[in-house]
């Protein structure tokens, strides 16, 4: 236990890196495991107890899968010595509070991934308000910032001194945060500077000046296509195609690794990391212990990875891309609505929408639209639960961060046979390098990602390519796909589509989406929520 505290004090000054951290973890869990016994007799005979510093819930929330990140920040704070109740994944706010509540838990823990677990963070703050709770609120997680938190969250709860929140930028920081937040003394001085950086943080917020170009001129501005000549490449087969268990070890070679690393938050792109002057020996063990894991699960065929991809006559209508039953185009199979760019910055010419990359209807070209759904964690959870029952949380951690590196690998290696069958890519000749950097014609948009912040839009996709029997990847509530390490998205072949950010949308466009779509505006504005220019309530 000494031992561990000064782990984790070398890891806080910057001196371990957090995989030797967690390795650190392992040896004391299992020899604290073959302890107790022994130390409950002990504690026994003499009456007294280890005391844990505190109780820590943590918990990812309501429709949301991705927990690497929450078991990193349970494994630091329990090398402290702090008692971490972690109660998993997918947690209503109803079932988060009463563990807390019945635990009597120091602090609350939310993690998060995708864009609707913000408005979920939301709902638990303004339920610890209603139930009177006082316990601190940590917030933490990919699409978490201390702007959102300061703007979105704290106002309600903590802002007037019962309970406050507070955002957590990575694992190296909770013990600090939570060091503080147990101790009397020290939360209240904790909690008030908190609160004045909150402030600052909302009057930045307030006093930003987006301007946001009128919906209707913003259409007048899109990117615009000489659609008599660009080239239409005419894919090989139109309809859907599925992968059953694709060979992991066709997938290995497109592995981007920079990604990997960040994970373990080591710092660096690959390979440059390897030798890096400070974090260099730590990335290269990290490494070799990946690819013996990833021999290990490629020989003995532990994870399965399964894909549905195709492609669909289609024609965009206005800002939405109809997708059309067959060649016949006559009638309408589905339509996938798109937003397009409102923020009018500096030197802006184009406002572009996805839609502006499919020929629309009644340019005389016959267009086309394709999609992909993936996943590489097909037997992942098995996996990994196997190996926390061994006390082993970083094998647990390692193997699904490489099952998410297999999925992305996935995903480019089934882009780059996409575009064999649809002829944009015919001459390429890329390396695995220059494909990583996606240096090819056509882009592959995530539903939830900038350039089509809606993930409900993935509903519409996974029906289209009927993904659930397919390959038996699900949708929650809040649209993660599961199993975690899946990737899906759309197809395009135009020579000039490249990525942009759809955000600071003006309640003009929302209202015309919504009513394309068929929700209530108050809908569109939920699950746009983070992307609005605008205050909904004003
Ligand atoms: N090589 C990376 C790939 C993931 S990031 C890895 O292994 O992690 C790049 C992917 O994110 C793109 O292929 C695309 O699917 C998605 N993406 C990036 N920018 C986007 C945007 N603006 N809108 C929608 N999707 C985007």
């Amino acid at each position: 236990m000494d031992g561990m505290s000064t782990v984790g004090d070398l890891f806080g000054a910057g001196k371990m890196f957090l995989p030797q951290v967690v390795k650190s973890a392992r040896v004391m869990k299992k020899a604290v495991a073959y302890l107790t016994p022994f130390m409950e007799a002990e504690k026994e005979e003499a009456g007294t107890a280890g005391q844990a510093r505190g109780k820590v819930l943590m918990a990812t929330v309501k429709g949301d899968v991705h927990d690497i990140g929450k078991n990193i920040v349970g494994v630091v704070l329990g090398c402290n010595n702090f008692e971490v109740i972690d109660i998993g994944v997918m947690c209503s706010a109803e079932k988060i509070l009463d563990t807390a509540v019945k635990e009597s838990v120091d602090v609350v823990g939310l993690s998060g991934l995708i864009t609707p677990s913000l408005d979920e963070m939301v709902h638990v703050a303004k339920e610890m308000r209603r139930l009177e709770m006082n316990t601190p609120l940590l917030i933490g997680g990919a699409t978490t910032s201390a702007k959102h938190t300061a703007v979105k969250i704290a106002p309600h709860y903590g802002a007037e001194g019962a309970g406050s929140v507070t955002h957590v930028v990575d694992a190296s920081r909770s013990v600090g945060v939570v060091e503080k937040l147990i101790n009397p003394d020290a939360r209240k001085a904790f909690e008030e500077e908190t609160r004045r950086q909150h402030q600052k943080l909302v009057e930045s917020y307030q006093r930003r000046q987006t301007k946001i170009l009128p919906y209707a001129d913003a259409v007048q501005k899109r990117f615009a296509t000489d659609w008599a000549g660009v080239d239409i490449p005419r894919p090989a087969f139109t309809g859907a195609r599925t992968l059953e268990d694709f060979p992991l070890e066709t997938l290995r070679p497109f592995i981007d690794w920079s990604p990997f690393f960040a994970a373990w938050e080591l710092r660096g792109r690959y390979p440059d990391i390897l030798t890096d002057e400070v974090v260099g020996a730590e990335a290269q063990k990290t490494f070799d212990e990946a690819q013996a894991m990833l021999d290990d699960l490629i020989e003995g065929r532990k994870l399965s990875a399964k894909a549905v991809y195709g492609f669909f006559p289609a024609a965009s209508d206005g800002d939405d891309i109809v997708v059309y039953t067959d060649d016949a185009r006559t009638a309408e199979r589905c339509r996938f609505h798109c937003l397009r760019q409102q923020r009018d910055r500096k030197g802006q010419k184009d406002f572009r929408s996805l839609a502006d990359y499919i020929a629309p209807v009644g340019a005389g070209r016959e267009d086309y639209i394709g999609g992909f759904a993936v996943t590489a964690g097909v037997g992942c959870e098995a996996l990994a639960a196997a190996y926390e029952r061994d006390h082993d949380d970083y094998n647990a951690i390692m193997v699904k961060a490489i099952a998410d590196r297999l999925a992305e690998a996935f995903a480019e290696c089934l882009h780059a046979q996409a575009r064999q069958d649809w002829g944009n890519g015919k001459q390429e000749g890329l390396t695995n390098e220059e494909l990583i950097r996606e240096r090819y014609r056509g882009i592959r948009p995530a539903p939830g990602y900038p350039a089509q912040p809606d993930h409900t839009e993935k509903r519409t996709l996974f029906d289209l390519l009927a993904v659930e029997q397919a390959t038996g990847m699900t949708l929650t509530e809040s649209y993660a796909m599961c199993p975690a390490a899946s990737v899906s998205g759309l197809y395009f072949a135009h020579p000039d589509a490249r990525y942009f950010a759809v955000d600071a949308l003006g309640r003009d466009q929302v209202t015309d989406y919504a009513r394309r779509k068929g929700v209530p505006i108050e809908e569109a504005e939920r699950w746009l929520s983070p992307s609005l220019g605008y205050d909904p309530q004003a």
